[in-house]
Parts: structure tokens; sequence; C-alpha cells
């Protein structure tokens, strides 16, 4: 297991993202010019994902061996990822509840108006769906749109399969691990674009959007902030903590990841990179990270999961609703199962916005109050749904004693 820590890339990226907000201050609107460069590092980390998650778990199947690992890790991993979003949403409402930003002063946000194509994106959903989505109709259209859990779900089954058939998959078993290696040494490539594509990104983001969105709603911007932080911080740093991992060297070991899913506020996007981090910078073994990096990019997203509650009681202060504890529960609950359904792109967390003001009947007009803020606050919650993933990564790899010596 070695550690390769790389002050350059880091310093790289970090420089990337201040000349970003530089240029994007300077030159607003004329940083469009840097869009498709933009475009073309985030199109370059999405074609990596179907390939990459595929073959690196059927992988990482076979190098588990039997299914009872299998097994195990799964179930640790799912504990862990819905612990830490429980405690997320635990902490976002004791936040919004003893901060209120929503009350005072905001009266004058009533007159926003709400986006509608947002509230109809929002379609209900149950835990009956999600489950019986898992297992896909057809396996290549899965592949074609992007959806992540049939695809986990098929790739076990495949490396389940392969490990019982010994012999005879044998050629099958090479050609996937050709392609494994493939796409990690692809992704590396892509990776030496990444200061480029972050100072693009941020420069158009800044330029286009600019501070000024801020002001009105700096309250709620704040409390979702500090509950962020102190998400990454203090709950995410107990976790490494507990299995001697220091939090202040992991996330240094991340930050490529963690500028990516900043820029491109897309934790499935940045997974590609995620992997590469956990494998190459933190030393973490490919059957584990293979197997519980895209899991917990496609069911857990901390960060979501707090801003959505805070979102959905600073909505409720803002027009006067006094939500009761059980309703506040609700919420949560909303919020949890609406992190697990929600996809890791730009954005989502607003879709599921609607459902939790359902969930209690608030009104959904009340998502145009936080638009203003929320392209900014997506590329925060989207660092925080990374990194808790890369922690429960890691977390699992010492439960299943690897010794990350180097990050000790
Ligand atoms: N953009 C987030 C992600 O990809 C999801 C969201 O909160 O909108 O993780």
């Amino acid at each position: 297991m070695k550690f390769k820590f790389s002050l350059k890339v880091h310093t790289q990226i970090f420089i990337a993202m201040v000349l970003g907000v530089l240029v994007g201050v300077i030159f607003g609107g004329f940083t469009g010019v840097l869009m498709p460069i933009a475009d073309i590092f985030v199109r370059a980390l999405r074609m990596m994902i179907v390939p990459l998650v595929f073959s690196s778990l059927v992988m990482g199947v076979v190098n588990l061996g039997n299914i009872r690992d299998l097994g195990k890790v799964g179930v640790r991993a799912f504990g862990y990822y819905l612990g830490t979003t429980v405690l997320a949403v635990v902490l976002g409402l004791v936040l919004v509840n003893v901060i209120h930003p929503g009350l005072g002063g905001n009266s004058n946000l009533l007159s926003h108006s709400v986006q509608a194509d947002v509230i109809h994106r929002g379609d209900s959903f149950s835990m009956v769906d999600i489950f019986t989505q898992i297992v896909p109709e057809n396996i290549v259209e899965s592949m074609v749109k992007g959806e992540m859990l049939p695809l986990i779900f098929f790739s076990l089954l495949v490396g389940s399969a392969l490990n019982l058939i010994g012999k005879k998959g044998a050629g099958f078993k090479s050609f996937v691990d050709g392609l494994n290696e493939v796409m990690l040494r692809i992704t590396q490539w892509v990776m030496l674009l990444a200061p480029v594509g972050v100072f693009a990104l941020m420069a158009t983001l800044v330029g286009r959007t600019g501070f000024a969105a801020l002001k009105p709603l700096a309250f709620y911007f704040v409390v979702v902030l500090c509950g962020l932080a102190l998400h990454l911080g203090g709950t995410l740093s107990c976790f490494l903590l507990a299995v001697k991992v220091s939090p202040k060297r992991f996330f240094q070991a991340m930050v490529p990841a963690l500028a990516t899913a900043f820029t491109t506020s897309s934790s499935l996007a940045t997974l590609p990179v995620t992997m590469d981090c956990l494998e190459r910078r933190v030393g973490i073994s490919n059957k584990i990270s293979s197997f519980v990096a895209p899991l917990g990019a496609t069911v857990t997203m901390d960060g979501t999961a707090l801003f959505e509650v805070v979102a959905a009681v600073f909505i409720a202060q803002v027009y006067g609703f006094d939500l009761t504890i059980m309703q506040q529960v609700v919420i949560g609950l909303t919020a949890t199962l609406g992190s697990i359904s929600a996809a890791g792109v730009p954005s989502a967390g607003l879709v599921t916005m609607v459902i939790i003001l359902r969930s209690v009947n608030l009104p959904i007009e009340g998502i145009g109050l936080i638009l203003a803020v929320d392209r900014i606050l997506d590329m925060f919650r989207t660092v925080v749904n990374v990194y808790g993933d890369a922690c429960g990564a890691a977390f699992i790899a010492c439960l299943e004693g690897e010794k990350l010596d180097a990050l000790s």
C-alpha cells in the first residue's frame, strides 16, 4: 500500500481556483469564452464513470473473493452512510432551530418567484420505487442513462458469478481487469487537465453569477455553511480519528477530488477522481474503494441532506409556519431518503426539496427564496458529499484491516 502525496497537484489546483475567481470577477460575462474548456473537463470526467464503475466494481468483487465478505463490507458501508447522513440531518436541524435564520427581516424575500421547472421535476418517490429500480430492465439502457444503482447491482452480480464459475470465466476476468487498468490510466490523464478545468469552471461561474446574489440570504447561507463545516470538520473527522487516520492528512490527500467536486457541483462526475485519490494518494485497496466509493456517491449525500433540512425549516420560518417536532422529524427522514434517491448532479438537492416541502405541506414556492444562492451552496454541499463518501471508504478499509499508515 503506497502513499504518494504530491504537494504540487494540490497547490496547482488551489492556485487555479484563486485565479479562476479573479478572472471571473475582472472579466465577468466575457469568461464565457472559457466555457468549452470547462465543458471538455466535465465531459471527460463523465466519460469515465460507467466503464470505470463497472470494471472496478467487478474486479472489486472478484478480489473480495466470497459473497460473505462482500455482504460484510456492504452492510458496514450502508450502516456508515446511513449513520453519517442521520448525524448531518440532526446537526442541520439543531443549527436552524437555534439560529433561526428565517425569522426577522426576511419578509422581503417572499416576493421572489419560484422556477417552475424545479417544482415539476420533483416527482414523488417511495422506498418501494427506490428498491425496484435497483434491478435494471435493460442494463445497456441504464448504462446509457448513467443510472448508478442498477449499474452497481449488475456489476455485483457479474463479479459474484465470475467468482463462482472459476476457470470458465478466466478470459472475461482478464478482459475486465484490463479494462479497469485502462480506465484508471485514462483517469490519470484526465486529472492532468484538472488545474485548467477547475480554473475554467471557476472563472465562468464567478463571471456569470458574481457574488451579488448572496446579500439578502446571507444569514441562511452562513447557517448552511456552518453546518457543512461542522459536519466535515467535526462528525466526519471523528470517524477518521476512530480508525486512527489523521483528518488533516486525509483532507490534503483528497484535495484534487474536493476541488473537482467544488467546481463541477457533481459528486457523480467527481467519482473517477475520488477513486483515483483514494487508491493512489490515500492507499486504500481497489477492492474496497471500487465498491464503497460508487455506493457512497449513489446512496448518500450528507451535505445535501443537511442543506435540505436547514432550507425546509428556513422556508417555514420565513412563511411564519410553526413546525412541530414531529414535522421536523418527517423533514429529517424525508431528507435522508431524498439523499439516497437524489442523483449526484448539479442542483439534484433542489429537486428533492420539493418532496420534503410537500411532506409537511409547506409552500413549494418557498424554493424560490433560496434559489439565488443555491448554485454556490451546491458547490459546498457537493464537497461534503464527496468527502463523506471518501471518509466512508477509509473507515471501512480500516475496519477491514487495511493499514493507512502514511495517514495516521
Ligand atoms: N450537487 C450535489 C452532488 O452532486 C447534489 C445536490 O445537493 O444538489 O452531490
